[in-house]
Protein backbone atom coordinates (compact mmCIF):
# COMPACT_ATOMS: atom_id res chain seq x y z
CA UNK A 1 0.00 0.00 0.00
CA UNK A 2 0.68 3.62 -0.46
CA UNK A 3 -0.38 4.82 3.33
CA UNK A 4 2.09 7.04 3.45
CA UNK A 5 1.08 9.46 0.99
CA UNK A 6 -0.61 12.69 1.48
CA UNK A 7 -1.12 12.96 5.41
CA UNK A 8 -0.62 17.01 5.32
CA UNK A 9 -3.82 18.06 3.30
CA UNK A 10 -5.98 15.63 5.06
CA UNK A 11 -7.68 17.84 7.53
CA UNK A 12 -8.34 19.98 4.80
CA UNK A 13 -9.52 17.18 2.83
CA UNK A 14 -11.51 16.12 5.28
CA UNK A 15 -13.98 19.30 5.01
CA UNK A 16 -13.70 19.80 1.66
CA UNK A 17 -14.54 16.22 0.68
CA UNK A 18 -17.66 15.91 2.85
CA UNK A 19 -20.54 16.54 0.23
CA UNK A 20 -22.00 12.83 -0.63
CA UNK A 21 -20.00 11.73 -3.73
CA UNK A 22 -21.87 9.16 -4.40
CA UNK A 23 -25.38 7.22 -2.80
CA UNK A 24 -24.82 4.60 -0.51
CA UNK A 25 -27.20 2.26 -2.45
CA UNK A 26 -24.86 3.31 -5.85
CA UNK A 27 -21.69 2.25 -3.60
CA UNK A 28 -23.09 -0.73 -2.26
CA UNK A 29 -23.67 -1.67 -6.23
CA UNK A 30 -20.14 -1.17 -7.19
CA UNK A 31 -18.67 -3.03 -4.49
CA UNK A 32 -21.05 -5.82 -5.54
CA UNK A 33 -19.60 -5.33 -9.08
CA UNK A 34 -16.43 -4.80 -7.86
CA UNK A 35 -16.02 -9.20 -7.20
CA UNK A 36 -16.40 -9.91 -10.61
CA UNK A 37 -13.25 -7.81 -12.12
CA UNK A 38 -13.00 -7.52 -15.99
CA UNK A 39 -9.52 -7.44 -15.94
CA UNK A 40 -7.58 -9.42 -12.91
CA UNK A 41 -4.27 -7.63 -13.56
CA UNK A 42 -5.94 -4.66 -13.39
CA UNK A 43 -8.07 -5.45 -9.87
CA UNK A 44 -4.62 -6.43 -8.32
CA UNK A 45 -3.11 -2.84 -8.89
CA UNK A 46 -6.47 -1.00 -8.37
CA UNK A 47 -6.24 -2.88 -4.84
CA UNK A 48 -9.77 -4.19 -5.95
CA UNK A 49 -9.33 -6.53 -2.84
CA UNK A 50 -12.95 -8.18 -3.45
CA UNK A 51 -11.82 -8.72 -7.16
CA UNK A 52 -8.60 -10.36 -6.51
CA UNK A 53 -10.31 -12.29 -3.43
CA UNK A 54 -13.03 -13.64 -5.70
CA UNK A 55 -11.04 -14.81 -8.52
CA UNK A 56 -8.70 -16.64 -6.25
CA UNK A 57 -11.25 -18.70 -4.42
CA UNK A 58 -12.85 -19.46 -8.03
CA UNK A 59 -9.32 -20.70 -9.32
CA UNK A 60 -8.26 -22.36 -5.92
CA UNK A 61 -11.91 -24.49 -6.23
CA UNK A 62 -11.60 -24.99 -10.12
CA UNK A 63 -7.72 -25.99 -9.49
CA UNK A 64 -8.78 -28.81 -6.82
CA UNK A 65 -11.30 -30.48 -8.82
CA UNK A 66 -8.37 -31.44 -11.26
CA UNK A 67 -6.80 -33.07 -8.81
CA UNK A 68 -3.71 -35.12 -10.15
CA UNK A 69 -3.47 -33.40 -13.34
CA UNK A 70 -3.46 -29.80 -12.08
CA UNK A 71 -0.27 -30.70 -9.62
CA UNK A 72 2.45 -28.66 -11.22
CA UNK A 73 0.10 -26.13 -10.80
CA UNK A 74 -0.41 -26.52 -7.17
CA UNK A 75 3.52 -26.49 -6.66
CA UNK A 76 4.32 -23.77 -8.31
CA UNK A 77 1.57 -21.89 -6.23
CA UNK A 78 3.19 -23.31 -3.21
CA UNK A 79 6.46 -22.22 -4.36
CA UNK A 80 5.47 -19.20 -4.92
CA UNK A 81 3.78 -18.89 -1.57
CA UNK A 82 7.34 -19.78 -0.28
CA UNK A 83 9.33 -16.83 -2.27
CA UNK A 84 6.75 -13.83 -1.42
CA UNK A 85 6.80 -14.77 2.21
CA UNK A 86 10.14 -14.67 2.32
CA UNK A 87 10.58 -11.57 0.78
CA UNK A 88 7.47 -10.33 2.68
CA UNK A 89 9.58 -11.54 5.75
CA UNK A 90 13.02 -9.59 4.24
CA UNK A 91 10.25 -6.18 4.03
CA UNK A 92 9.13 -6.91 7.87
CA UNK A 93 12.55 -5.98 8.70
CA UNK A 94 12.11 -2.37 7.99
CA UNK A 95 8.68 -2.00 9.64
CA UNK A 96 10.07 -1.20 12.67
CA UNK A 97 10.92 2.14 11.34
CA UNK A 98 8.54 2.14 8.31
CA UNK A 99 5.52 1.92 10.80
CA UNK A 100 7.83 4.18 13.45
CA UNK A 101 7.59 6.99 10.75
CA UNK A 102 4.22 6.69 9.64
CA UNK A 103 3.18 7.24 13.53
CA UNK A 104 5.37 10.36 13.74
CA UNK A 105 4.57 11.89 10.78
CA UNK A 106 0.71 11.23 12.57
CA UNK A 107 1.43 12.32 15.79
CA UNK A 108 3.56 15.34 14.25
CA UNK A 109 0.52 16.49 12.34
CA UNK A 110 -2.28 16.23 15.10
CA UNK A 111 -3.17 19.40 16.04
CA UNK A 112 -3.57 17.85 20.16
CA UNK A 113 -1.49 14.81 21.01
CA UNK A 114 -3.88 14.74 24.54
CA UNK A 115 -6.85 14.86 22.56
CA UNK A 116 -5.33 12.26 19.87
CA UNK A 117 -4.92 10.19 22.72
CA UNK A 118 -7.68 10.09 24.55
CA UNK A 119 -9.74 9.27 21.08
CA UNK A 120 -7.58 6.25 20.86
CA UNK A 121 -8.22 5.19 24.23
CA UNK A 122 -11.90 5.94 24.22
CA UNK A 123 -11.73 3.90 20.74
CA UNK A 124 -10.17 1.02 22.59
CA UNK A 125 -12.62 0.49 25.56
CA UNK A 126 -15.33 0.63 23.02
CA UNK A 127 -14.07 -2.28 21.16
CA UNK A 128 -13.08 -4.25 23.97
CA UNK A 129 -16.71 -3.18 25.16
CA UNK A 130 -18.19 -4.42 21.72
CA UNK A 131 -16.07 -7.46 22.05
CA UNK A 132 -16.86 -8.62 25.33
CA UNK A 133 -21.21 -8.11 24.59
CA UNK A 134 -20.38 -10.24 21.53
CA UNK A 135 -18.45 -12.98 22.88
CA UNK A 136 -20.32 -13.24 26.21
CA UNK A 137 -24.10 -12.14 25.58
CA UNK A 138 -24.79 -12.22 21.50
CA UNK A 139 -23.00 -15.24 21.06
CA UNK A 140 -23.99 -17.28 23.88
CA UNK A 141 -27.90 -15.87 23.47
CA UNK A 142 -28.05 -17.20 19.57
CA UNK A 143 -26.63 -20.67 20.97
CA UNK A 144 -29.50 -20.70 23.87
CA UNK A 145 -32.00 -19.95 21.34
CA UNK A 146 -30.96 -22.22 18.88
CA UNK A 147 -30.19 -25.65 20.83
CA UNK A 148 -31.62 -24.66 24.21
CA UNK A 149 -28.48 -25.96 25.77
CA UNK A 150 -26.12 -23.98 28.61
CA UNK A 151 -23.54 -21.70 26.47
CA UNK A 152 -21.25 -21.65 29.75
CA UNK A 153 -20.25 -25.06 29.02
CA UNK A 154 -19.10 -24.28 25.43
CA UNK A 155 -17.15 -21.53 26.76
CA UNK A 156 -15.39 -23.48 28.90
CA UNK A 157 -14.57 -26.02 27.32
CA UNK A 158 -13.12 -24.08 24.68
CA UNK A 159 -11.14 -21.98 26.94
CA UNK A 160 -7.65 -23.56 25.91
CA UNK A 161 -8.80 -22.42 22.37
CA UNK A 162 -9.54 -18.94 23.87
CA UNK A 163 -5.85 -18.80 25.47
CA UNK A 164 -4.45 -19.92 22.11
CA UNK A 165 -5.66 -17.43 19.98
CA UNK A 166 -5.34 -14.56 22.33
CA UNK A 167 -1.48 -15.92 22.60
CA UNK A 168 -0.87 -16.56 18.65
CA UNK A 169 -3.23 -14.13 17.51
CA UNK A 170 -4.62 -15.96 14.88
CA UNK A 171 -7.26 -18.49 14.85
CA UNK A 172 -5.44 -20.77 12.20
CA UNK A 173 -2.48 -21.26 14.71
CA UNK A 174 -4.82 -21.79 17.28
CA UNK A 175 -7.18 -24.58 15.03
CA UNK A 176 -5.13 -27.41 16.43
CA UNK A 177 -6.08 -26.80 20.01
CA UNK A 178 -9.74 -25.24 18.90
CA UNK A 179 -10.11 -28.97 17.29
CA UNK A 180 -8.84 -30.92 20.40
CA UNK A 181 -11.41 -29.30 22.55
CA UNK A 182 -14.01 -29.85 20.04
CA UNK A 183 -12.91 -33.36 20.32
CA UNK A 184 -13.38 -33.44 24.98
CA UNK A 185 -16.47 -32.09 24.38
CA UNK A 186 -18.00 -35.10 22.53
CA UNK A 187 -18.54 -33.36 19.04
CA UNK A 188 -17.37 -36.04 16.34
CA UNK A 189 -14.54 -35.38 14.42
CA UNK A 190 -16.34 -35.05 10.94
CA UNK A 191 -17.95 -32.45 11.97
CA UNK A 192 -15.44 -30.59 13.60
CA UNK A 193 -13.28 -31.03 11.00
CA UNK A 194 -15.36 -29.68 8.49
CA UNK A 195 -17.00 -26.75 10.61
CA UNK A 196 -13.51 -25.80 12.62
CA UNK A 197 -11.28 -25.35 9.63
CA UNK A 198 -14.32 -23.63 7.45
CA UNK A 199 -15.08 -21.25 10.36
CA UNK A 200 -11.49 -20.44 10.91
CA UNK A 201 -11.19 -18.90 7.62
CA UNK A 202 -14.52 -17.55 7.40
CA UNK A 203 -16.62 -17.03 9.75
CA UNK A 204 -14.82 -13.91 12.26
CA UNK A 205 -17.37 -11.99 13.57
CA UNK A 206 -14.62 -10.11 16.28
CA UNK A 207 -12.95 -8.71 13.40
CA UNK A 208 -16.14 -7.47 11.30
CA UNK A 209 -17.11 -5.92 14.45
CA UNK A 210 -13.50 -4.53 14.98
CA UNK A 211 -13.71 -3.16 11.22
CA UNK A 212 -17.12 -1.27 11.30
CA UNK A 213 -16.03 0.30 14.34
CA UNK A 214 -12.62 1.56 13.24
CA UNK A 215 -14.26 2.93 10.40
CA UNK A 216 -16.73 4.77 12.32
CA UNK A 217 -14.12 5.94 14.74
CA UNK A 218 -12.05 6.92 11.58
CA UNK A 219 -14.64 9.04 10.26
CA UNK A 220 -16.21 10.80 13.49
CA UNK A 221 -12.18 11.68 14.37
CA UNK A 222 -12.47 13.42 11.32
CA UNK A 223 -16.27 15.01 11.21
CA UNK A 224 -17.65 12.98 8.55
CA UNK A 225 -21.05 12.42 9.01
CA UNK A 226 -21.80 8.33 7.53
CA UNK A 227 -25.37 8.63 8.05
CA UNK A 228 -27.86 6.03 8.27
CA UNK A 229 -26.77 4.59 4.52
CA UNK A 230 -23.06 5.06 4.78
CA UNK A 231 -23.30 3.22 8.29
CA UNK A 232 -24.87 0.39 6.43
CA UNK A 233 -22.54 0.25 3.60
CA UNK A 234 -19.63 0.02 6.51
CA UNK A 235 -21.47 -2.77 8.31
CA UNK A 236 -21.90 -4.60 5.20
CA UNK A 237 -18.69 -4.69 3.59
CA UNK A 238 -17.28 -5.54 6.68
CA UNK A 239 -18.91 -8.70 7.02
CA UNK A 240 -17.53 -9.19 3.41
CA UNK A 241 -14.27 -7.65 4.45
CA UNK A 242 -13.86 -10.47 7.34
CA UNK A 243 -14.50 -13.12 5.60
CA UNK A 244 -11.99 -11.87 2.83
CA UNK A 245 -9.37 -11.47 6.44
CA UNK A 246 -7.00 -14.40 6.62
CA UNK A 247 -7.21 -15.83 9.54
CA UNK A 248 -3.11 -14.77 10.63
CA UNK A 249 -2.08 -11.49 13.02
CA UNK A 250 -3.48 -8.44 11.79
CA UNK A 251 -5.44 -9.40 8.60
CA UNK A 252 -8.48 -8.02 9.60
CA UNK A 253 -6.48 -4.12 9.77
CA UNK A 254 -5.16 -4.89 5.65
CA UNK A 255 -9.11 -5.88 4.60
CA UNK A 256 -10.30 -2.50 6.64
CA UNK A 257 -8.95 -0.60 3.30
CA UNK A 258 -11.61 -2.17 1.19
CA UNK A 259 -14.48 -0.81 4.40
CA UNK A 260 -13.00 2.81 4.01
CA UNK A 261 -12.86 2.92 0.59
CA UNK A 262 -16.49 1.61 0.50
CA UNK A 263 -17.53 3.99 2.67
CA UNK A 264 -15.81 6.98 0.46
CA UNK A 265 -12.96 7.43 3.16
CA UNK A 266 -10.08 6.02 1.68
CA UNK A 267 -8.38 9.42 2.24
CA UNK A 268 -7.97 8.64 5.42
CA UNK A 269 -6.45 5.22 4.80
CA UNK A 270 -3.26 6.66 6.20
CA UNK A 271 -5.10 6.78 9.75
CA UNK A 272 -4.32 3.04 9.77
CA UNK A 273 -0.68 3.86 11.09
CA UNK A 274 -2.07 5.02 14.25
CA UNK A 275 -4.57 2.43 14.94
CA UNK A 276 -1.84 -0.01 13.88
CA UNK A 277 0.04 1.16 17.30
CA UNK A 278 -2.88 -0.56 19.39
CA UNK A 279 -4.09 -2.85 16.91
CA UNK A 280 -1.12 -5.78 18.59
CA UNK A 281 -3.41 -6.01 21.52
CA UNK A 282 -6.88 -5.58 19.91
CA UNK A 283 -6.03 -8.38 17.11
CA UNK A 284 -5.64 -10.66 20.00
CA UNK A 285 -9.13 -10.06 21.33
CA UNK A 286 -10.73 -10.12 18.26
CA UNK A 287 -9.27 -13.55 17.50
CA UNK A 288 -10.51 -14.56 20.80
CA UNK A 289 -14.01 -13.43 19.62
CA UNK A 290 -13.78 -15.38 16.17
CA UNK A 291 -12.83 -18.72 17.84
CA UNK A 292 -15.50 -18.02 20.22
CA UNK A 293 -17.96 -17.80 17.09
CA UNK A 294 -16.72 -21.17 15.93
CA UNK A 295 -17.05 -22.78 19.13
CA UNK A 296 -20.59 -22.24 19.20
CA UNK A 297 -21.09 -22.76 15.46
CA UNK A 298 -19.31 -26.29 15.60
CA UNK A 299 -21.63 -27.08 18.62
CA UNK A 300 -24.96 -25.77 16.38
CA UNK A 301 -24.02 -28.03 14.16
CA UNK A 302 -23.55 -30.84 16.00
CA UNK A 303 -26.62 -30.48 17.97
CA UNK A 304 -28.42 -29.94 14.26
CA UNK A 305 -26.84 -33.21 13.16
CA UNK A 306 -27.61 -34.92 16.68
CA UNK A 307 -31.40 -33.58 15.74
CA UNK A 308 -31.42 -35.35 12.63
CA UNK A 309 -29.84 -38.34 13.24
CA UNK A 310 -27.04 -37.67 10.96
CA UNK A 311 -24.08 -37.93 13.41
CA UNK A 312 -21.08 -40.03 11.47
CA UNK A 313 -19.47 -41.53 14.16
CA UNK A 314 -18.23 -40.29 17.09
CA UNK A 315 -14.84 -38.65 17.91
CA UNK A 316 -14.49 -38.56 21.61
CA UNK A 317 -15.97 -38.91 24.62
CA UNK A 318 -19.88 -38.63 24.14
CA UNK A 319 -21.63 -35.88 26.11
CA UNK A 320 -25.44 -35.62 26.03
CA UNK A 321 -25.51 -32.26 27.78
CA UNK A 322 -23.45 -30.68 24.92
N1 LIG B 1 -6.07 -12.29 13.79
C1 LIG B 1 -7.43 -12.57 13.38
C2 LIG B 1 -7.66 -14.05 13.38
O1 LIG B 1 -6.76 -14.81 13.17
C3 LIG B 1 -7.77 -11.99 12.05
C4 LIG B 1 -7.79 -10.50 12.15
O2 LIG B 1 -8.84 -9.95 12.49
O3 LIG B 1 -6.79 -9.86 11.90
O4 LIG B 1 -8.76 -14.50 13.59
Amino acid sequence: GDGGGGGGGEAAAGLAGRGPEMDPVSRLLGILAQTVPPNLVKAGADSNILGVISFSVFFSVTLQRQGAAAQQVTDFVHALEKVFMEMVRVVLLASPLGIGSLVMAKVMGACNLGDSLKALSLFMVTVLLALAVQGLVVLPLVYLSLTRRNPLRVLRAFSPAFVSGFGTDSSTAALPVTLECARALGVPDPVSRFVLPLGATINMNGTALYEALTVIFIAQVHGVDLGLGGTLVVVLTSALAAVGAAAIPSAGLVTMLLVLQAAGLERFSGDVAIIFTVDWFLDRCRTVVNIAGDAFGVCVVEHWTRALDLNPGTGGPRDDDL
